[in-house]
């Protein structure tokens, strides 16, 4: 079977391999579609992620969904907890002492035909979800725990900091979850265009901080509820903050390059303010196959591209420069 691995910065490799074979409580999937994640394009761009480095020719994906042996269409959380460690037992599955996770450190990922998946984390798909709709269920579930973390109510306002692929599932979630006013900034044009028509009310070009006027006059000078930060930019960092009322929240769910977050100090303590941080998610799959079967959010849209199991690096070049939103990987 074909298989992609990074060998180290920029380098992805075809290779010939042996078929994996399932173990106790495993299943063996064909895969169809893989995601390129941002975290993915920090693996491919600087051979690590954070303090996690590249250990041995690592398969990356782990926005996946496919076929198990038995013709069932799935999709898959790259995420296996252990279910009974201390964290696991209080109910954050996301922050799991042996936690398992497609594509990092040991475990290899989903750029391959076929791979083997614990069966408590495979999910079947109903046939109205195409494969790379499935493969979208990842970045929805981190949207969707992310969105928790608010504890946004009807009426709110919000800032989204970053209008990716992450950035505009946030924006979904949060109208549905009642926001009635979603201000949503980006640097690039296309980006912050497909945030207006996916639900911001007030769409802002981030250019250096002049967006934060915008910002305040669009809030009558009083911020937003919660700001949810999905770039981890430095800049959208600082907007985060800029933007978020007194008494407010920062949600940060960006990956930073330098493996930093830094922000004002004296404005983030006047204002009280709660800063959350985003470990992957929750049991979100269950919710995010609902969302979309139900047409209540839109995937579909996000997916600008897509390349052959072949032609990865072409992908993950694409990726890196952000042409698009959501580049897809069909294996
Ligand atoms: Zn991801
Ligand atoms: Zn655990």
């Amino acid at each position: 079977m074909k298989s992609v691995r990074l060998h180290g910065t920029g380098d992805l490799q075809v290779h010939d391999e042996e078929m994996p074979v399932a173990g106790d409580g495993e299943k063996l999937i064909r895969v169809k579609s893989v995601g390129v994640c941002g975290s993915d394009l920090h693996w491919f761009s600087e051979g690590s992620i954070g303090d996690a480095k590249l250990e041995h020719p690592l398969v990356l994906g782990h926005e996946f969904a496919g076929v198990t042996e038995d013709g069932q269409r799935v999709a898959i959380d790259p995420a296996i907890p252990c279910g009974h460690c201390e964290f696991c037992e209080q109910g954050h599955p996301n922050l799991c002492s042996n936690l398992i996770f497609a594509g990092h450190g040991k475990t290899d990922g989903s750029l391959r035909e076929w791979m083997t998946w614990h069966e408590k984390s495979i999910f079947p798909i109903p046939d109205s979800l195409s494969f790379d709709d499935a493969a979208m269920l990842e970045p929805l579930g981190v949207a969707i725990h992310t969105v928790d973390l608010g504890k946004l109510r009807p009426g709110m306002t919000v800032g989204v900091f970053g209008c990716g692929p992450i950035g505009l599932l946030i924006i979904q979630m949060a109208k549905l979850s009642g926001a009635s006013n979603i201000i949503a900034t980006d640097k690039l044009p296309h980006r912050l265009e497909a945030g207006r028509s996916l639900g911001a009310t007030h769409a802002f070009l981030a250019q250096g901080g002049q967006e934060l006027e915008e910002i305040r006059s669009a809030t009558s000078g009083r911020g937003v509820h919660v700001s949810f930060e999905a770039s981890g930019a430095p800049d959208a960092v600082d907007m985060a903050f800029a933007s978020v009322s007194v008494g407010g929240k920062v949600i940060l769910a960006g990956i930073p390059d330098e493996d930093k977050t830094s922000f004002t100090a004296s404005v983030a303590r006047r204002k009280g303010l709660t800063i959350k941080l985003v470990r992957r998610m929750k049991h979100t799959y269950p919710r995010a196959i609902d969302l979309v079967s139900k047409g209540l959010v839109d995937v579909r849209s996000i997916v600008t591209h897509r390349f052959p199991l072949d032609r990865a690096v072409e992908a993950f070049r694409v990726a890196e420069r952000r042409e698009g939103l959501k580049i897809i990987i069909e294996v």
